[in-house]
């Protein structure tokens, strides 16, 4: 049997739900179709499939992690920059030498984009929309604008174009992957986060976790923004970036994590022989 790769699945399955969002679009029974799911909004839905050239070409991949045979790991960090925790996150990996993936809520780039001065060269910068919004409560205008105001932000401030965005909480609406597929954006989730609840006092712990955690091609989720529970992970980063090269991990950004996928089988079987899985290399 010919191998589907996971790409070609997660392809058709967003096409699938692109297509029922375009069926019931303008239908009064929207919420009925929907109800098992969440509780309806007004708009969302409707306006996702308003576009329907976009539904058409719509071609947006979608990341919780990548496969790949090196040992890859990409740390996150979602919600800031804020004065609180992003220096000191940024302090902890600078001392390690280990370069990171900011997710950044476009108004707090706005605020305090003077704490990233001279400090982003090793570090990738993403989309995490303005206002940190559920952005699959939203329609697709107001997505748009949501990336579109962060998108010009990071511009602006760091002279940078970002190609990732990450829906807040993960949450991922129709509306969103339209947008997403219009301004040429991967969307990247996660693999892996911390649990901050789980080791609140014990920075050793939540290190401990992480470090057995990861596989190659694991995308972790950490967050430089939010409540004083954040000082865990910001206590244990030193621990988890020295386990993981004990194990023999390398730290890179979530765009080098994506090109270092190995090539799905699929792609590469030849008739006379098994399938080889080759690799691009990493850029740089
Ligand atoms: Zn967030």
């Amino acid at each position: 049997m010919r191998p589907v790769s996971r790409r070609s699945l997660l392809r058709t399955a967003l096409t699938g739900a692109a297509g029922i969002a375009a069926g019931v679009a303008g239908s009064r029974e929207v919420s009925d179709w929907f109800g098992w799911d969440r509780p309806p909004v007004r708009g969302g839905y409707a306006a996702a499939a308003d576009d329907l050239s976009a539904v058409q070409h719509a071609d947006v991949a979608i990341r919780y992690r990548v496969d790949t045979t090196q040992q890859l790991v990409a740390f996150t960090f979602d919600d800031g920059p804020a004065p609180k925790w992003t220096p000191m996150v940024l302090d902890a990996l600078d001392a390690a030498g280990v370069p990171a993936t900011f997710f950044m809520v476009g108004q707090n780039l706005e605020k305090h984009a003077g704490l990233l001065r001279g400090r982003m060269a090793r570090h990738e910068i993403g989309n995490h929309s303005w206002s940190h919004a559920d952005l699959a409560t939203l329609d697709l205008q107001q997505v748009s604008r949501e990336l579109e105001r962060t998108h010009e932000a990071i511009q602006r401030h760091t002279g940078r174009t970002p190609t990732l965005m990450r829906p807040p909480f993960g949450h991922l609406g129709g509306s969103t992957v339209l947008a997403a597929a219009k301004m040429g954006y991967t969307v990247a989730l996660w693999s892996e986060a911390m649990h901050e609840f789980r080791y609140k006092d014990d920075p050793g712990a939540q290190a401990r976790y992480i470090v057995d955690a990861v596989r190659p091609g694991t995308i972790v989720l950490a967050h430089d923004e939010g409540d004083d529970r954040r000082l865990v992970t910001v206590r244990g980063l030193p621990a988890m970036f020295d386990g993981l090269r004990r194990r023999g991990f390398r730290f890179v950004t979530v765009s080098e994590l994506l090109a270092s996928a190995t090539v799905p089988p699929s792609a590469t079987a030849s008739p006379s022989g098994p399938a080889v899985a080759s690799q691009k290399p990493l850029p740089g």
